[in-house]
């Protein structure tokens, strides 16, 4: 394992401090902030603007590093599928989601590997181990996919294909709060990624004393996992609900900092046959969105094996999705995207613990 530290994932403070620890001045963070982050250059001996003296001795303590592409997979439709390595071995996945109609896209990154919490529906839930991912880890992840892209120094905010990012790989971001922070001040800095906070949406399946911090600290977009309309399915299919239940949830997403009608509260709802599905769900749904500068995004369930749910008839999604619309919120049905990598959450990642089982048995 390289010793040496990597400067990634280091707030610009941290940086500064950093430098100023073996008698730099601040304008060299600056400078090498811009390299790293503007530029994507990970080689100091390619740090031209910044004295050679100093890069070598940059050279000898520390490193620009990425997680390691253990897989990566490409859809037929265009999505992209990675599978990253981490020093200690760890793998977390991230997907790219082309935007079917312009040159923009969301990179969807994981915060954690695995999962503490275990919803019932969700593959990355039944996986054992967890541990938070670093800063370093979740920056890099965004980082690795923009180098698949060649798509540095940072375009302009136009025309960009890693346009978003939305935090809902594997993982609860709102239980690794800090480093989710630090990595997405790093993304929405003006002189490096330069993602604006519009542009990046947070998903949380309901973390409520994290919910006001996560609008105050970042001001990023909020989904939120909902999936159902009363306790009594939702402590079913969400254990965290037993914790936090739906009228304290819905009560920090009225307080949600930054909430408008401009900026509305996406609400998730995946689609489970026979559990969340029916008209009377829908109105539920209506009335509990009431007042609230809402959307929703209706997911059909995608499968994985050994699931106990299966993806409701079209005909009922769509039921679904009219009587939600006909109240007035926009409730587009997700079409699944990249069904042939392994696309639902924590799949990949599972095959791969699989394969190497195979192997080493
Ligand atoms: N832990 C966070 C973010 C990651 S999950 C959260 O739960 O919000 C991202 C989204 O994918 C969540 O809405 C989750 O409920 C949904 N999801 C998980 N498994 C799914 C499956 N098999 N089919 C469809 N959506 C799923
Ligand atoms: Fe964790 Fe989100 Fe999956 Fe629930 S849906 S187990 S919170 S990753």
């Amino acid at each position: 394992m390289d010793p040496r530290k990597n400067l990634i994932g280091l707030s610009r403070d941290d940086l500064t401090a950093e430098m100023a620890a073996i008698g730099e001045k601040p304008f060299r963070a600056k400078q090498l902030w811009h390299w790293m982050y503007n530029r994507g250059e990970t080689d100091f001996a390619r740090m031209t603007s910044i004295a050679k003296t100093m890069r070598a001795r940059l050279e000898d303590s520390y490193r620009v590093a990425r997680p390691r592409a253990a897989k990566e997979l490409r859809s037929v439709d265009g999505t992209r599928k990675w599978l990253f390595a981490f020093a200690d071995g760890n793998e977390a996945e991230t997907v790219y989601i082309p935007d079917i109609d312009e040159e923009r896209g969301a990179v969807c990154i994981s915060s954690q590997v695995g999962c503490t919490l275990t919803c019932r529906f969700c593959h990355t839930g039944t996986q054992r181990l967890v541990r938070n991912l670093t800063a370093d880890e979740i920056i890099g992840q965004f980082m690795a996919a923009r180098d698949s892209y060649g798509e540095w120094p940072t375009p302009d905010d136009g025309g960009r294909q890693l346009s978003n990012i939305v935090m809902m790989g594997m993982g609860e971001p709102l239980y690794n709060f800090d480093n989710v922070a630090t990595a997405l001040k790093i993304a929405m800095d003006g002189d490096g990624i330069g993602i604006s906070r519009r542009r990046i949406t947070l998903s949380t399946s309901g973390v409520v004393p994290m919910m006001a911090r996560c609008g105050e600290e970042l001001g990023v977009n909020l989904a939120v996992s909902l999936h159902a309309v009363t306790d009594e399915v939702r402590d079913r299919i969400m254990p965290i609900n037993k914790k936090y239940p739906l009228a304290e949830l819905m009560r920090a997403c009225r307080d949600y900092p930054g909430a408008s009608n401009a900026r509305r509260i996406t609400f998730e709802y995946v689609m489970l046959k026979g559990v969340n599905e029916s008209a009377a769900d829908a109105r539920a749904l209506v009335a509990l969105l009431k007042g609230l500068p809402a959307k929703v995004n209706l997911i059909p369930f995608n499968p994985w094996p050994g699931a106990e749910f299966e993806c409701p008839a079209t005909a009922d999604i769509r039921r679904f999705s009219d009587i939600v619309q006909d109240a007035g919120y926009s409730a587009p049905i997700r079409s699944p995207r990249g069904r042939d990598i392994f696309a639902a959450c924590g799949q990949l990642r599972s095959e791969s613990t699989r394969e190497r089982r195979h192997a080493d048995a």
